[in-house]
């Protein structure tokens, strides 16, 4: 028996023979989602149990591997797959997918950590409950990926980050220790929050294995409009009337440019473009929720209308059907997976204050068209937030004939984050660092901020074994050091 044969039998004595991918299987969990991304592992770890995943934890520590968590492999910034080089492990917690417990009368519901999004919304509305944490991947990605990285997503303007909607964390440390924080409380100033630093750390500090979410009414009435603006400016203002016109009720705020808007219907199954005439430069897509039961698509109706009559905007859409509402936001929903099929697109997940937001569409607009003029900017956004991703796209034909593709997209990212950073706004904003954003941690982050995140690493994980090369820099190899495929 070879080293790696004995290392197999080992972990398969931990998680059974199914528990132990090493054929065909694997090949999935190597290439990231938009296929920009891959790597390589000695094989696939499924566990079914917390127990499990601490004993493979201790085994690995042992034997010197390293160990990259994944959930539903839908990261876009290279999180998700291991590095190209090394003695990896993939740990997916796929098989850990179990409603633990539903507490209405709490609002609160504990899960293991790779149920998947879609179905965490099943389970609350069966008790009449929202989760609000909603983004384009929720049929795929997992909870624990979404607590790994923090998700945004479309109702952040109302319920906040994933952050916001966690209670309590079962995570697995990397020696093997296991933490139980799923506490169902509101309150609790005991010490250090420890449940908030395993947040965001996109699987560099431990396995997340459950969590203890938040729950909220089910909303009674919604309300859905498409808002068209011939400039930006425009489009944020109305924004900004909106939630103060209708404060608690406004749940998204989603803008689209022409372009976008555009590339959604070219690509989309069945998607009719729900104007008359030309395209407007701007869309933003609203939603409100209630709890009453009757009134709210009249009284957005009469504020709109008004807006239209005031000349505010230049055309508005109304919902008057709960098909029409899901047409509106198929066309946003769409735009991910519509973007892959049209060209190359670079894509920034950049953060600026609201107000600061028709400010840096101009700057970055004109910055792209002097640098780069076969670059067409792509904008779909959360406004209600301030984060807007900014892609340059560009046709596969002139992304083929460029030469140092990792040295071109970080020269035009930097032309972005810098106007960014000068408008104090961020280079990441909902997606994560992984492995595509290690050097912008360098290059935008404090010192001091970066040499405590790793200290902080150095404690909780000394041996390096969690997730080398995504986050921090120093860690291991990275995308930027041309393990990308784009
Ligand atoms: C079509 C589409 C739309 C998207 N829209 C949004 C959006 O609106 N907002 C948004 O924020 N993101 C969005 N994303 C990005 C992505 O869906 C999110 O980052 C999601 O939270 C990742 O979840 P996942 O289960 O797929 O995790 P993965 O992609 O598998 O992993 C992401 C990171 O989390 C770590 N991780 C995963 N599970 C665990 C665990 N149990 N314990 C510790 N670490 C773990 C991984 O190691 C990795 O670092 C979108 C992606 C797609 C493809």
């Amino acid at each position: 028996m070879n080293t790696n044969d004995s290392l197999l039998a080992a972990l398969r004595q931990c998680l059974g023979d199914n528990g132990v991918v090493t054929d065909g299987d694997l090949a999935p969990h190597l290439i990231d989602w938009r296929k920009r991304h891959t790597g390589q592992a000695l094989c696939l770890l499924l566990p079914r149990t917390t127990a499990q995943v601490a004993e493979v934890l201790r085994l690995c520590r042992a034997q010197g591997l390293r160990v990259f968590p994944q959930g539903g492999n839908t990261s876009v910034c290279g999180g998700s797959v291991p590095a190209e080089t090394g003695r990896n492990v993939i740990l997916s917690l796929a098989r850990m997918n179990r409603i633990v417990e539903v507490n209405a009368r709490n609002n609160s519901m504990t899960v293991e950590a790779g149920c998947v999004l879609a179905d965490i919304h099943t389970a609350a509305a069966a008790v009449d409950r929202l989760f609000p944490l909603s983004l384009g991947a929720e049929g795929s990605c997992q909870i624990g990926g979404n607590i790994a990285t923090n998700a945004g997503g479309t109702n952040v303007v109302r319920f906040g980050n994933t952050r916001d909607l966690i209670l309590g964390l079962e995570v697995v440390m990397p020696d093997g220790r296991i933490w139980n924080g799923l506490r169902t409380l509101r309150k609790n100033n005991s010490g250090y929050d420890l449940k908030n630093l395993f947040i965001g750390s996109e699987g560099t500090l431990g396995v997340v294995t459950a969590a203890t979410l938040k729950l909220f009414p089910a909303p009674r009435s919604v309300a859905t409009a498409l808002l068209a603006f011939d400039n930006v400016d425009a489009a944020v203002d109305e924004a900004i009337r909106l939630q103060q016109r209708f404060p608690g009720e406004v749940v998204g705020l989603e803008l689209m440019s022409r372009s976008e808007f555009e590339i959604s219907l070219r690509h989309g199954h069945n998607l009719r473009k729900p104007f008359a005439g030309a395209t407007p430069a701007w869309m933003v897509l609203v939603e409100l929720a209630a709890a009453q039961t009757d009134g709210l698509t009249e009284a957005l109706s009469a504020a709109l209308e008004a807006a239209y009559e005031r000349g505010e905007m230049a055309d508005v859409v109304i919902a008057t059907s709960e098909q029409q509402r899901q047409d509106l936001w198929r066309i946003r929903h769409n735009v991910t997976e519509a973007n892959t099929r049209e060209g190359m697109g670079l894509t920034h997940d950049i953060a600026v204050p609201t107000y600061q937001v028709p400010d840096f569409l101009r700057r970055a607009g004109d910055a792209l068209a002097a640098r780069y003029p076969d670059a067409t900017p792509v904008v779909v956004g959360h406004l209600g937030d301030g984060n807007m991703h900014y892609i340059a796209m560009f046709s596969h034909a002139f992304w083929a004939a460029v030469q140092d593709k990792v040295g071109f997209q970080r020269e035009l990212s930097h032309v972005l984050y810098d106007i960014a950073a000068a408008l104090d706004g961020t280079f990441s904003a909902e997606h994560g660092i992984g492995s595509l954003h290690v050097d912008e941690m360098r290059i935008y982050k404090d010192p001091v901020e970066i040499a405590l995140m790793q200290q902080i690493k150095a404690l909780f994980d000394p041996d390096g074994m969690m997730n080398p090369g995504r986050v921090l820099p120093g860690t291991g190899t990275t995308a930027a050091d041309g393990h990308a495929t784009h």
